[in-house]
């Protein structure tokens, strides 16, 4: 539907459980026109589908800790190396270590590509807590138990936070506000996108509206 004005659009885009990252990934992935990847979405379809790979991960997703490098890092691979991903796409969930920052870092300078973009959702603990117990509500999903929600947050703060610092360094970061309405902090998005450069072309920010 529309492209960005570089040419490309590889993102990512990080957060704590419960920052909107999910939602926010999606919409900015249409927009770009490239397709939004979510590890924590595929694994579970792969539980819920009841392949071999969700009977594998199936108890570390239930317990909040992270699925083993090398498993997530093939299927991010595999994943990345489709032909609807060649000219882009949005990464929500990977990476979520340094091992996994290195390995995608290795994957994309093997096809001579790089990153556009990390954008931070920048979320504070007690809200994500009380939109994750919301969620719980919601959609029942096994892995916003309280004990759990606490188990992931945690791994957030230890081995994901870090990758920020990593990817502010090389001066990537597009950090966005995740507290407001849905509508705001998409339009906070695509505004610190526009200020890098990557802009959304098209009919009058159609794709920002999609
Ligand atoms: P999410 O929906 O992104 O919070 O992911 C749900 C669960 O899937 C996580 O709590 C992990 O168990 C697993 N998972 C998702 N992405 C990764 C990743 N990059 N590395 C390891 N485990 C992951």
């Amino acid at each position: 539907m529309t492209a960005s004005a570089t040419g490309s659009a590889r993102f990512l885009i990080v957060g704590p459980q419960g920052s909107g990252k999910g939602t926010q990934g999606v919409l900015v992935a249409e927009a770009f026109g490239v397709p939004a990847i979510s590890t924590g979405d595929v694994f579970r379809e792969n539980i819920s589908g009841g392949t071999e790979l969700g009977s594998r991960v199936q108890a570390i997703v239930e317990a909040g800790d992270l699925v083993p490098d090398e498993l997530t890092c093939e299927l991010v691979r595999d994943r990345l190396a489709q032909p609807d991903a060649a000219r882009g796409f949005l990464l929500d969930g990977f990476p979520r270590n340094r091992a996994q920052v290195a390995d995608l870092e290795e994957f994309l300078a093997g096809r001579g590509e790089a990153l556009d973009a990390v954008i931070e959702l920048s979320v504070p603990r007690d809200e994500s807590i009380s939109r994750l117990r919301q969620r719980a509500i919601d959609q029942g999903r096994t892995d916003d138990t309280e004990q759990v929600i606490a188990n992931r947050l945690a791994i957030y703060e230890r081995e994901t936070a870090p990758i920020l610092d990593e990817y502010r360094g090389k001066g990537l970061v597009v950090q966005v506000d995740g507290v407001g309405s849905l509508d705001e902090v998409t339009e906070r998005i695509f505004d610190a996108l526009a200020d890098r450069g990557l802009n959304v072309t098209g009919n009058g920010g159609n794709g920002a509206a999609a």
